[in-house]
């Protein structure tokens, strides 16, 4: 999967694929769906929620340009895998989903793998659910949110970076925003398709 979809693709941070090829994704696919676990595919992971293509986890990752200092706030934790990856790659990840069964699984999935020491995770909805642990220097939404999520973006820290998926069809913009000198600046990425946020 590495080689063939992440690498090709030219993804070339060397940490986000070494913090990949750590990651066993079969573990974080329903049973039935083990076999494609490897393919850079989206897959159901329960009702009506996927986990994300593999590329755009290496992507995304690769665009947040985290540093082992961060403080990380990601929205949809769904089963935890671009979860286990950010924790590898900073120091504090605060991971929020709506789905309480998919946060305690997520919770237990990681434990498993000895990769929680430093997520804390919470049920409840992303927007207003870690509050009190902002701002945070990067934040990542995983899910497509019809409008720039305007609560989100004042829980950045100055410097911060915080990449989501905005548009209201079945296709997203990806954009990266960081407020420079007071201003906020945006750069699109690329068009991709997520679940819409809840
Ligand atoms: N990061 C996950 C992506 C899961 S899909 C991965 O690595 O595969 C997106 C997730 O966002 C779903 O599990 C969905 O339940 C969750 N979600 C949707 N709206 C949300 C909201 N408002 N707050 C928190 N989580 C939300």
């Amino acid at each position: 999967m590495i080689q063939n979809h992440i690498v090709a693709r030219g993804i070339c941070d060397a940490n986000v694929l070494e913090a990949m090829l750590r990651i066993p994704r079969e573990l974080f696919v329903a049973l039935e769906c083990r076999e494609q676990a490897y393919e850079d595919k989206a897959l159901p992971i329960g009702p009506g929620q996927t986990i994300s293509q593999p590329y755009i986890v290496a992507y995304m990752t690769q665009m947040l340009l985290l540093e082992p200092t961060h403080r990380v706030l990601e929205v949809g934790t769904g089963t935890g895998y671009q979860t286990a990856i950010l924790a590898q790659l900073s120091a504090q990840v605060h991971t929020v989903e709506l789905d309480q069964n998919l946060t305690q699984e997520a919770a237990k999935r990681l434990a498993a793998l000895g990769l929680d020491q430093n997520v804390a995770f919470r049920s409840g909805d992303g927007v207003e659910a870690w509050r009190d642990a902002g701002p945070f220097d990067r934040i990542l939404v995983t899910a497509g949110s019809p409008t720039l999520p305007e609560a989100l973006m004042t829980q950045l820290a100055i410097g911060g970076l915080m990449i989501v998926p905005v548009g209201r069809g079945k296709t997203q913009m990806m954009l990266r925003l960081r407020i420079r000198d007071g201003v906020r600046v945006e750069q699109p990425l690329i068009a991709c398709r997520f679940v819409p946020l809840v």
